[in-house]
């Protein structure tokens, strides 16, 4: 029997592989550190208090926050709705119908929360536009500042093109017309340095499982004396704004996963780096009118995201299914068949946005599994161009 080629991973935006001194820490946890980090009464209880402790100062220290302001959470999505309900509900108790601007570029867990609310007729939404890289016009933003905002909600980094944000620039921005800033650091945490409090961001959610930790667990990152509501109810843990018993195993992870990033993601993301850029080269040269989205000025490492206009992606896709894990656009949207909202709102030509892949890279990503990919997805849309 002919034995199958392996599957490479170039979905890192989706998720990545665990990485193996975290699932130590993991599985040390589950078996053996297992307390419950409430109960007062004896000593393996006050172990997993220390463990959430030590992870607290390592998720603090990745983004320059204090460990006072970190509430752990199932994930960037329950961070969000946290940080976007809580305020509104908390702004509701006062008779305020708040004011919320977005980017139209947001991943769906803001987009769809704001839009929820705004639809409930218990929010004002207003959207902020972007040019054809996906770059946010500041002038816009500022104006939007100005004219008076309850909230304003950015992302660190787009999911699916890449661009970075210049989010210390936005934070100031917001400061100046003491407008509370969200910034949804899901694809930025773990790669590109943060500054929580000297940048002066008021909320930022984290996904542990976007930088080599496990999934469903993340933070929300709340500066000290933010009054938000709760959503869940129940035993009061972490200050009341988040009920539930702690994900031990989780947030050790989660915490792991931090302390690992801080010490390695520069070395790492100079290597992703080189490898993005070689495997943009050899693509570039073997498929003829290959487009490159985002802002190559100023992307996330691991980002590649092209087009090859004229092409459906999912043809491309169906063909390389089971050699490549790549995808057409953010995992939530991908089983959907909408085109991206992220390309419609750059405005990208029609064909662009039909024929639009998103590669992922990360570091296990290999030299070998470059040149590999670079094959077997030349002579896809190879073997397929002529149909179109
Ligand atoms: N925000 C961004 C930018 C993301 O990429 C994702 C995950 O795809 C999320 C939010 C949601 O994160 P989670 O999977 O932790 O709920």
């Amino acid at each position: 029997m002919k034995e199958a080629k392996k599957i490479i991973y170039l979905d890192y935006h989706s998720t990545t592989p665990v990485d193996p001194r975290v699932a130590e820490k993991v599985f040390h946890t589950m078996t053996t550190n297992f307390g419950n980090a409430s109960s007062v009464d004896h000593e393996i209880g006050d172990r997993a208090e220390a463990a959430i402790k030590q992870a607290t100062c390592y998720v603090a220290d990745l983004v320059g926050a204090s460990p006072r302001d970190i509430i752990f959470t199932s994930g960037s999505t329950e961070s969000i709705n946290l940080a976007v309900q809580g305020t509104v509900i908390h702004l509701e108790q006062y008779g305020i119908k708040p004011r919320i601007a977005i980017s139209t570029v947001e991943h769906k867990a803001v987009l769809d929360t704001c839009t929820a609310l705004h639809k409930q007729g218990r929010i004002e939404l207003i959207t902020i536009g972007l040019d054809s890289q996906a770059r946010i016009d500041l002038t816009q933003l500022k104006q939007a500042c100005a004219i008076g905002i309850n909230l304003l909600c950015i992302m660190a980094a787009n999911n699916e093109v890449g661009t970075i944000y210049p989010i210390d620039k936005i934070a100031h921005i917001a400061q100046r017309y003491e407008v509370p800033f969200l910034c949804d650091a899901s694809q930025t945490v773990g790669k590109t340095p943060i500054c929580f409090n000297d940048w002066g961001i008021t909320l930022l959610s984290i996904s542990a499982h976007k930088f080599y930790g496990p999934q469903g667990v993340g933070a929300l990152v709340v500066r000290h004396g933010y009054p938000l509501a709760p959503l869940l109810y129940g035993g009061g843990h972490q200050r009341g704004l988040r009920s539930g018993t702690l994900n031990l195993p989780g947030i050790v992870g989660l915490g792991e996963a931090c302390r690992l990033r801080s010490i390695e993601m520069a070395v790492d993301g100079q290597e992703i780096e080189d490898k993005r850029d070689r495997l943009q080269q050899m693509l570039t040269e073997r498929i003829p009118g290959l487009v490159i989205n985002g802002d190559q000025e100023n992307r996330l490492v691991g980002n590649l995201h092209i087009s090859v206009p004229g092409i459906p992606n999912s043809a491309i896709i169906a063909r390389v299914r089971n050699q490549l894990a790549i995808s057409t656009g953010s995992a939530c949207s991908s089983g959907v068949e909408a085109p991206s909202h992220v390309l419609r709102a750059m405005n990208l030509p029609e064909p662009v946005i039909e024929g639009s892949l998103r590669i992922g890279l990360g570091k296990f990503t290999t030299e070998s599994d470059i040149i590999q990919a670079a094959e077997r997805l030349s002579q896809a849309v190879l073997d397929i161009s002529w149909i179109y």
